[in-house]
């Protein structure tokens, strides 16, 4: 009790919040490095159809710490976003996406593939967002119709007609967009009918419980009922089991992504799937 009333009053010199400080410090100066050191990667994880063939995949970021090995978003997104990091990085994965899908657009077994590209609000905010990406598609020549961005609601709780007019304008170019982990965010219905979106992503945490929990699987059949009579598409993320598969096809979800058809895994993984499949 004496110790922790006598320490608030210095509280930043708390010896532990200030080895947190210094942690978090160098976290974000390797990160400032990890650009110029090439430490990015994107890993892919497959979407599927009801038949399980895989129709796209869903481009996620790791980096690669000398050290620490393979680091997942969870523990820099914040940090990017926070240091404003997140532009130049977010830059190198719509390049690296786009490069991916024109290589697989020329090779037959992976022209069908799309690509669902994570954009985070910041990013999208930036006033020549609609130019880069327009750039990047020239460049690397891929198609646009088979990139897709993934916002989240964050995106529209400002500037809403700002986002919806730079969606309009890739949109132009055939540029398709889902609404990320919906039912976690806002959940003001408003924006929805407001925008030009294509497919709702139904977040993994209700899909997890959807088979255990009655509430869970009545949040899952509204969406499901909503992007129908909205007329968008709608995909299932974090499938585990067949079960869920089964429980989400018979009330109309035709497309999943989770583990029950693959982990996110490197580019090399990911086309010994796609080949063993498409071969069998
Ligand atoms: P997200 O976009 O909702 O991506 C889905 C996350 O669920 C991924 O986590 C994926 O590995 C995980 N997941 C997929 N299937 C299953 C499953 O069956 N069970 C479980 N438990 N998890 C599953 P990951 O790769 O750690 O990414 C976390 C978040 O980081 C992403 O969530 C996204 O919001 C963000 N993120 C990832 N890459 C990028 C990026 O390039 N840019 C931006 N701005 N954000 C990114
Ligand atoms: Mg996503
Ligand atoms: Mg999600
Ligand atoms: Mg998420």
């Amino acid at each position: 009790q004496a110790k922790s009333s006598g320490r608030s009053a210095l509280s930043f010199f708390d010896p532990t919040m200030q080895a947190e400080l210094l942690a978090r410090v160098r976290l974000e100066n390797e990160l400032r490095q990890a650009l110029a050191n090439e430490e990015w990667r994107l890993h892919y994880q497959p979407q599927v159809d009801q038949d399980g063939r895989c129709i796209g995949v869903e481009a996620l970021l790791r980096w690669e710490h000398p050290e620490r090995g393979l680091v997942t978003p969870d523990v820099f997104i914040h940090l990017l976003e926070s240091t404003e990091l997140i532009n130049p990085v977010g830059d190198w994965v719509l390049e690296t996406a786009c490069r991916q899908l024109a290589q697989w657009a020329r090779q037959p077994a992976f022209a069908k593939l799309s690509v669902a590209v994570n954009v985070s609000a910041l990013q999208f905010r930036q006033v020549d967002f609609v130019g880069k990406v327009e750039a990047i598609l020239q460049r690397t020549g891929a198609p646009c119709h088979k990139l897709k961005l993934e916002v989240t609601e964050s995106l529209f709780v400002e500037a809403r007609d700002d986002a919806r007019e730079k969606m309009l304008r890739l949109k132009q170019h055939g540029v398709r967009f889902a609404l990320d982990d919906y039912g976690t965010g806002y959940s003001s219905l408003a924006y929805l009918a407001h925008l030009p979106l294509d497919q709702l992503k139904i977040d993994k945490s209700f899909v997890q419980q959807v088979i255990e929990s009655k509430a869970n699987a009545a949040i899952v059949e509204s969406t499901i009922a909503l992007a129908k009579s909205l007329s968008l598409e709608v995909i299932a993320e974090g499938v585990a089991s067949d079960a869920q598969q089964t429980w989400l096809l018979s009330h109309g979800c035709r497309t999943y992504q989770g583990h029950r058809y693959g982990q996110p895994m490197p580019l090399a993984a990911l086309e010994t799937q796609l080949t063993t499949e498409h071969a069998s």
